[in-house]
């Protein structure tokens, strides 16, 4: 067993899907199970530890309070007027628990946008920081009164691990309906294991991600493993973790039994975080052997290297980069738009002026670069 890393862990996003808050058919509180919540959060906070809350909700409580059966399936109109009426009873909720407890709670509405472009990411990043210099709980949910799928996050496992890489948190757990990630799909297989420690996020720990038993909600466990690979790239570690128990972090505490995701040790900047996190890029670059072979001695993306592009991008945007198999070799900000890229895809650095009637360089520069490794 390992240590756990919420021991040492100073900065924590606590995850907390629908169906450990909100009883699915009747949109009620399970205000139990959130009272005792809100005493491990204070609990930790006493020890020196800040705590973010993101968290679902919204939705299932909505739409009860709308009056709509909780099994009809929505319009994305009707969806949005649930989140929005639900969001505002979800944020006094939370901020009357924790009054109880002589905590202030501060809401935050993210957009995906929020966290793809560098001014409202740094914006968002500033005043999270500052509710918790302040002392202040942020209570976070996506802004799904406005957002539609294509501008969606989607799930709030992904958005509180973008959350932890922009605050840079220490642990980001998501308290889920599963005790963590196991070695085949529980529900089907007596002799699945519970894995208790993920170095390294492989094909095989994807394989068991496969269909495996994912929790109800929004995000099965694919996007869990999502959520890991972008707190670990940016040092932080992830726990899937059972939530449905009183005292859940207490819970995870004493008994460490949950899947742990740690930290990658090799930490790289805060703004490589963030550019290899990027949930949705705009487009993709399709690079030649000879790139690939740049790329990974850590230089600069030149169009000559460039196949084919995908996506229509401006400039400044992140796109992800590919080999001609389709392996995703990391991300990065193109210095061009996608039209621009696809005139001088495949020519010499010394051809753009001519071309674009511009002097240019590199397509992403390698500080615009995130590699895998
Ligand atoms: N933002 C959604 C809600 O509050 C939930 C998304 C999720 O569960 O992952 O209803």
């Amino acid at each position: 067993m390992i240590n756990s890393p919420l021991k040492k862990a100073k900065r924590i996003v606590l995850k907390i899907g629908s169906s450990l808050l909100v009883n699915e058919s009747t949109g009620t509180i399970k205000s139990t199970w959130l009272n005792a919540l809100a005493d491990d959060v204070l609990k930790y906070r006493q020890q020196g530890k800040e705590i973010v809350i993101v968290t679902s909700g919204a939705g299932a409580v909505g739409k009860h309070a709308l009056g709509l059966p909780y099994t009809k399936k929505l319009t994305l109109a009707q969806k949005q007027a649930a989140a929005a009426v639900g969001q505002i009873r979800l944020a006094r909720i939370y901020q009357a628990v924790m009054a109880e407890r002589d905590v202030k709670v501060g809401q935050i509405l993210l957009t995906l946008e929020d966290s793809e472009d560098r001014h409202r990411y740094l914006n968002a990043r500033n005043t999270i920081n500052t509710l918790l210099e302040m002392g202040a709980v942020p209570v976070i949910n996506e802004n799904d009164t406005v957002a539609t799928a294509e501008i969606k996050v989607g799930d709030n496992d992904r958005l509180a691990a973008r959350v932890g890489q922009m605050i840079g948190a220490d642990a980001v757990i998501l308290f889920s309906d599963i005790k963590g990630l196991y070695t085949a799909n529980p529900k089907k297989d007596s002799s699945a294991q519970l894995i208790p420690v993920v170095e390294k996020l492989t094909d095989e720990i994807y394989a068991m991600a496969d269909g495996a038993g994912s929790a109800v909600g929004t995000g099965g466990m694919a996007t869990k493993l999502q959520a890991a690979k972008l707190c670990m790239e940016a040092g932080c570690s992830m726990a899937i973790s059972l939530g449905a128990v009183l005292f859940p972090l207490t819970k995870l505490d004493t008994t460490n039994e949950c899947t742990w995701f740690l930290a990658e040790k090799n930490a790289i900047s805060a703004r490589k975080a963030w550019i290899g996190g990027s949930i949705k890029p705009k487009g993709k670059l399709v690079l030649d052997a000879g790139a690939v072979k740049a790329l990974h001695q850590g230089k600069s993306l030149l169009p000559a290297g460039i196949k084919s592009v995908e996506g229509t991008f401006s400039h400044g945007d992140a796109v992800s980069i590919t080999d001609e198999t389709g392996k995703i070799l990391g991300k990065g900000l193109t210095a061009y738009s996608s039209d621009e890229v696809k005139m001088i895809a495949g020519k010499k650095t010394t051809e753009i002026e001519k071309i674009l009637g511009y002097h240019g360089d590199e397509v992403i520069h390698r500080d615009n670069l995130f590699a895998e490794e």
